[in-house]
């Protein structure tokens, strides 16, 4: 015992941050200056964002609270990438930043072949269109006076997505196509359901011919009954439209149905990310190995070994040095408690950040 805590490396934190920051950064130069991918809509590199918590009286930022840290990503039209974590691991706040509901603090968020990191609003305003999202809450996303009529006309009017004379023709359209009813038309968003509010949203989100569409916890606030209603109808419009999809959920059974990618984000960084079918057939990552642990197996005769994670998520003000999954993870070494792990490919496609993938 003694010959090994005296032959125990000695982890100079400092420096190895230094060092993980100087990789990350020459990291980052070289993947800027890549070409833009043209089979994409979407593509996301080294998205980072902060949001101040402490302030000098001039103004200059003295604590951050780093949201989002390193996300990247491609999404090709058609294509639906899951995003999973627990709470506050940063899913909403990616969505939000990819879409400059939040200015992003660093990275590049190509769309459409263009760097639209740095656009200002009135440049924003003339894609917007192309971008939309769904909300979680489809009780607060929708103006309690306006008819649902008015509703989806008002953006395809703004947008002047068809001409004026043939606003309400498109618009019942679409209703039908998102399962409304043409009388529901006259009627206020209070007469309905839980559902058919989600269905009016998601009319709203495409009335504008969007090619992306981030749907931020879309029916988490649902009965089960309609959530696969309302999955079913988000799928058939992607088929439809050969829309891309972002997919925010804590439900790792609903990502797995509708997702071709999947990322698994842990505060605020990208833990896992690769195709559905390699993340299920061979997890890399122990935190997701412990989230997939969770789902339940419809079949009784299959025993799954359930990985349960100790403690709690630390808070993303404060996170763990090294490995921010250190502090719950079952396999956590002593180099996990002072060396970030490197975010690498693994298999094609597939890529995650643990040191044990690295033999260590
Ligand atoms: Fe666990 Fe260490 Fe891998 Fe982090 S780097 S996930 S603490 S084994």
């Amino acid at each position: 015992m003694a010959e090994e805590i005296l032959n125990a490396p000695v982890y100079d934190d400092a420096a190895l941050e230094k060092e993980y920051l100087e990789k990350r950064k020459a990291q980052i130069e070289e993947d800027f200056k890549k070409p833009f991918d043209p089979d994409v809509v979407l593509e996301v590199r080294h998205l980072r964002k902060c949001f101040p918590m402490k302030k000098t009286v001039t103004g200059k930022v003295t604590k951050e609270l780093v949201a989002v840290d390193d996300i990247s990503f491609k999404l090709k039209a058609g294509e639906t990438l899951g995003i999973v974590g627990e709470s506050g691991c940063g899913k909403t706040t990616s969505g939000r930043a990819i879409l400059k509901l939040h200015e992003p603090t660093g990275g590049q968020i190509i769309f459409n072949g263009k760097d639209i990191t740095h656009y200002n609003s009135a440049q924003m305003r003339a894609i917007r269109k192309e971008m939309q999202i769904i909300f979680q809450d489809p009780y607060s996303s929708l103006p309690p006076r306006s008819t649902v009529g008015g509703i989806l006309s008002e953006p395809v009017e703004v947008h002047k997505i068809v001409p004026k004379d043939q606003v309400k023709d498109y618009v019942l359209e679409l209703m039908d196509k998102c399962g409304l009813r043409d009388y529901y038309y006259e009627r206020y968003p209070h007469e309905f359901s839980g559902g058919q509010r989600q269905r009016i949203c998601i009319a709203r989100a495409l009335s504008v011919n969007p090619k992306l569409v981030i749907c931020d916890e879309p029916v988490s606030a649902l009965d089960v009954s309609i959530q696969a209603q309302i999955i079913n109808l988000l799928k058939k419009l992607q088929r439809e439209r050969n829309l891309a999809y972002i997919f925010i959920s804590h439900d790792l059974s609903v990502v797995k149905f509708i997702s071709d990618k999947i990322g698994v984000m842990y505060l605020g960084a990208m833990m896992e990310f690769g195709t559905k079918e390699d993340i299920f057939r061979n997890p890399l990552h122990p935190y997701t190995k412990a989230l997939f642990s969770a789902i339940p197996n419809p079949d009784p005769t299959v025993k799954t070994e359930r990985i349960k994670l100790e403690g709690d998520i630390p808070s993303p003000a404060n996170p763990p040095k090294g490995c921010r999954f250190h502090t719950r993870c079952p396999y956590a070494k002593e180099v996990c408690k002072h060396v970030p792990p490197q975010y690498k490919e693994y298999e094609e496609g597939h890529f995650a950040a643990c040191h044990l993938l690295d033999g260590e």
